[in-house]
């Protein structure tokens, strides 16, 4: 990719002129790219949330479609492992889409449990509730699962406040490991505004929000290495979140073309969460949560600038 690169910057350089000076401009930049250092290598276990379905259906796609769209992509980037967590009930309310369970272990993917109809532990009626729904949503993980390990839980909006002690001893007493997050860019605040400018044939609203969620992914990126170097000293391995939506399946090659140029090196969650940053496990994000704990200030917390587009308000 630096080949190219150097080739792009010499090319029109050397044809549009070939005085000495421009020539050497070239040669000069040609090598200081060929010469640039390759970003240090950092690990990233990526998982996929809402599985079978995440948001408003964007016309002229399926469910199917979106789960091959982000197996494909996966592939293409040498993603080893992509845990899908389940919301077994959204599967039943739209018949046909527990196709996608099958598709996503066809792949060679594991599932895993993110409550039968995505129940926030904060906002549940009660904890019983909240308990309930993990359970129902077990069934149809675990008989796309046998003989591999599905207990790991994710959060339904990594929601724990004050029941997670209790949820905490119920999941380790059921054998369950928390699916931790430790990198998000936000992709479901897109999906539902995405839906509704495909239907309104708004490219121009679709090409803005683009724009401003891949400059969400290059400083998201940057933010979480140095946020992970002020907490723990090091770029620790990662647990990306995503979801299996219109938006995410369509913009996944370019996320994932962006971590690449970043470092990223794809693990298992397994791997991932062994490392001792995911000793604690809780809700939210995870270096969020650590530097709290320790009283470490992040990049984040000092003001940036507001974004551009309103996406909430996108093609009303
Ligand atoms: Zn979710």
């Amino acid at each position: 990719m630096r080949v190219s690169a150097a080739a792009h910057i010499a090319t029109p350089l050397m044809t549009a002129s070939s005085t000495p000076y421009l020539l050497a401009a070239a040669l000069t930049l040609a090598t200081s790219a060929a010469l640039a250092e390759p970003p240090e290598r950092f690990d990233v276990a990526v998982t996929v949330d809402d599985v079978p379905l995440h948001g408003d259906l964007p016309p002229g796609m399926t469910r199917i479609g979106i789960a091959r769209a982000t197996l494909d992509t996966l592939k293409a980037h040498g993603v080893v492992e992509a845990f899908g967590f389940v919301n077994a009930g959204r599967a039943e309310k739209e018949p046909g889409s527990e196709a996608v369970l099958d598709l996503w272990r066809q792949a060679g993917h594991p599932l895993g449990n993110h409550t039968a109809s995505h129940m926030n532990l904060e906002r549940a009626s009660s904890f019983d509730a909240w308990r309930a729904d993990v359970l129902a949503g077990e069934p149809a993980v675990s008989a796309r699962m046998v003989g591999v390990n599905w207990r790991w839980l994710r959060f339904p909006n990594l929601a724990v406040g004050a029941r997670r002690a209790e949820a905490l001893a119920f999941l380790d007493a059921r054998g369950y490991q928390v699916a931790d997050v430790s990198l998000a860019f936000g992709d479901w605040v897109y999906t539902d505004a995405y839906a509704r400018c495909v239907a309104k044939g708004d490219t121009a609203a679709i090409d803005a929000m683009k724009r401003q969620y891949f400059q969400e992914i290059d400083a998201g990126i940057v933010q979480m290495k140095e946020n992970s170097r002020r907490v723990y000293g090091r770029v620790i391995p990662q647990v990306l979140l995503t979801h299996l939506g219109g938006w995410s399946a369509v913009t996944l090659p370019e996320v994932l073309r962006r971590l690449d140029a970043a470092g990223a090196h794809y693990v298992t969650l397994a791997e991932a969460q062994r490392d001792p940053a995911y000793a604690e496990p809780g809700g939210g994000n995870l270096i969020t949560r650590a530097a709290a704990a320790r009283g470490i200030k992040l990049v984040a917390d000092t003001p940036a600038p507001a974004p551009t587009l309103d996406v909430k308000a996108q093609c009303r």
